[in-house]
């Protein structure tokens, strides 16, 4: 075991992972004027250059309300519009979305939906056949849902990465958890000093001795980014089963898949045939789809689709943010305020979100 050289107390914070987490929980302890030092690397296999950053407040075939939104959305937009403002960067936007429905029973399903007044802020009527755009297909009619955006994580992500690499805070390598040590103040890891080291490794979590034994279910999720020359959609988020993103650039987003047994990082054909096909089954057919871009990423799900905080139950100075699973966007912001605010104001963490939970079963 490492000794300090002299007894004074380490205040440093030593984050792993530099993805969507671990960016902004550095930038909340900035904000703070708190020390930190981030161990990511910016090489290995990530959701954040994946995903499409969408955030939906209602989903699902039932169009249940997503899990807290209410109270995630206001922290959503200061904190990226925040991140926007110091960084002069542009990654939040608030966007349309319609979503089509299939058949009658989504007509019904979503119609019940639309009528309780819960769902008054989230969810117009039912809008019948042939309001949106006349490329998409339209059977059965479709319904607005409302506070809907996306955030470009890709920007994002890079954008942090290389403000917090500027300020000398950031390495970006693998971080190996055989070399963490104990000391009498805290941890060493190579030739740093650190109180409290927290983990936001993502999928990086089963190589993680200390939190592995968090119940983790991984999804990997694939999209495609597609080209039409004759193909200029309105920009609205469009949702037929699988959601279609259009940019700014005239491209567009289409995804994802969802599949929990080949956990490989690697884009599969099939993938991309199943993506394409559904393309194909709600853009009319005069428009002719190019394939620009294929890509694969794991999302870091959990059993019981509730993010980890907390500490681990023997380690006091070993603490955790992970299982965002497919609402890191919505999610992170709210997630690390907190996770903050318990490590530093000694504020409680909603139980539904403490790791504790795992303990008591
Ligand atoms: C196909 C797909 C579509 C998605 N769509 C959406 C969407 O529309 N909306 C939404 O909100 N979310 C979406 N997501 C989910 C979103 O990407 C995740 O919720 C989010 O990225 C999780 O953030 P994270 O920081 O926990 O993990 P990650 O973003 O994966 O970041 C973890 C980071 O830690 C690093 N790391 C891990 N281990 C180590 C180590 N030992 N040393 C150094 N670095 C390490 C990794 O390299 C990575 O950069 C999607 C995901 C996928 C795969």
């Amino acid at each position: 075991m490492k000794q300090q050289s002299n007894n004074a107390p380490i205040e440093n914070t030593l984050i792993v992972g530099s993805g969507l987490a671990g960016c902004l929980l550095a930038w909340r302890l900035q904000e703070r004027g708190l020390p930190f030092q981030i161990v990511g690397s910016t090489t290995l296999p990530n959701a954040w250059s994946v995903a499409a950053g969408l955030i939906n407040p209602v989903t699902g075939k039932w169009m249940t309300k997503s899990w807290n939104i209410d109270q995630l959305i206001p922290e959503v937009e200061r904190t990226y519009r925040a991140i926007e403002q110091a960084l002069d960067i542009e990654i939040y936007h608030p966007m349309p979305f319609r979503r089509y429905c299939q058949n009658m029973e989504d007509v019904k399903r979503c119609g019940r939906r639309s009528r309780n007044p819960r769902y008054a802020n989230v969810l117009s009527e039912h809008v019948p056949v042939g309001s949106g755009p006349d490329a998409i297909v339209d059977t059965h009619g479709s319904f607005e849902i409302y506070q809907a955006s996306y955030v470009d994580l890709p920007i994002l992500i890079a954008a942090l990465q290389d403000h917090f690499q500027q300020c000398g805070r950031l390495r970006d390598e693998t971080f190996v958890h055989a070399e963490l040590e104990r000391t009498p103040n805290g941890w060493h890891y190579k030739d740093s000093e650190a109180q409290r080291i927290i983990f936001c490794e993502g999928m990086g979590i089963q190589n993680n001795p200390w939190f592995n034994y968090l119940p983790i279910s991984p999804a990997k999720g694939e999209t495609l980014i597609l080209t039409s020359d004759t193909l200029e959609l309105p920009k609205t988020v469009y949702h037929h089963t699988k959601w279609l993103l259009p940019y700014k650039d005239r491209s567009f987003r289409i995804g994802a898949t969802y599949d929990d047994n080949d956990l490989s990082h690697e884009p599969t054909e099939s993938g991309k045939a199943e993506l394409f096909k559904h393309a194909r089954a709600f853009i009319k057919p005069e428009h002719k789809l190019e394939v620009q871009k294929h890509m694969a990423g794991i999302r870091p799900m959990t059993k019981d689709v509730r993010p980890f905080l907390g500490t681990h139950p023997n380690e006091a100075n070993l603490h955790i943010l992970n299982g965002l699973g497919s609402k890191g966007a919505s999610l992170a912001p709210e997630m690390t305020k907190q996770l903050v605010s318990h490590l530093f104001d000694g504020e409680q963490l909603d139980p539904e979100v403490d790791i504790t939970r795992f303990i008591e079963q």
